[in-house]
């Protein structure tokens, strides 16, 4: 695909929604870093719902310090994986409050450090909470890459390493958001909805659907 190509494609996803953001509920970046760790394998709105419930009760690492494993389980046990995701929870903020001064670090290392948390939640965080240009690649921004042929590679890090050489600086903010929104409701997995796609004429996937 060439660059006019994919400006245009971004100029068309940003016109579409100027100000996109993730669909998880948060309200600081305690909260984000929690709730992204959670939805790994798991449905934002299951997070949601979730933390709907936890969070009014505890949402410092201290307050989930304190409801401890088996008390956050009692929170998240609609979510997959619930049990390892207490776990890493509580380890998180243990490391949090004797660390990092209770704060979520604003650092790629010492995020990617805590447990549970891998590149991409690293990215989530410091695009979302913090508002770095870093974009994070998940199964939908995988997927949307390689049909398009905006950003075509053999895994995520390819992908992401190609996103952040052809994403124009004015784009990289909220390119991940756009991506994933559109992964999510258009170009979803098992049938792309290409007849609703407000970028069928410039995408290059060979079998488009009616
Ligand atoms: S045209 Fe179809 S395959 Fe291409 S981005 Fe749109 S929904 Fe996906």
């Amino acid at each position: 695909m060439n660059q006019a190509k994919r400006i245009e494609i971004l100029t068309r996803l940003r016109d579409n929604n100027p100000e996109p953001t993730t669909e998880l509920a948060f309200s600081s970046p305690f909260e984000l870093l929690i709730s992204v760790l959670l939805s790994a394998q798991a449905t934002d709105v299951s997070v949601n719902k979730a933390t709907a419930k936890l969070y009014p009760v505890a949402n410092t690492p201290e307050a989930i310090l304190a409801l401890g494993v088996d008390g956050v389980k009692s929170y998240i046990k609609t979510i997959g994986l619930f049990n390892s995701k207490a776990e890493n929870v509580i380890k998180t903020c243990r490391i949090l409050i004797e660390q990092h001064g209770s704060q979520v670090p604003e650092d790629r290392a010492a995020l990617e450090a805590l447990p549970g948390v891998g590149r991409k939640t690293a990215n989530v965080v410091l695009n979302t909470a913090f508002g770095w240009p870093t974009i994070a690649v998940d199964t939908h921004i995988f997927r949307v890459c390689n049909r398009t042929r905006f950003a075509p590679g053999k895994n995520v890090e390819q992908v992401e390493d190609k996103l952040l050489k052809v994403v124009p600086a004015e784009f990289k903010v909220d390119c991940h958001h756009w991506l994933i929104l559109h992964g999510r409701y258009t170009c979803i997995a098992r049938k792309p909805r290409c007849g609703s796609c407000l970028i069928e004429d410039l995408c290059e996937f060979k079998e488009k659907t009616e």
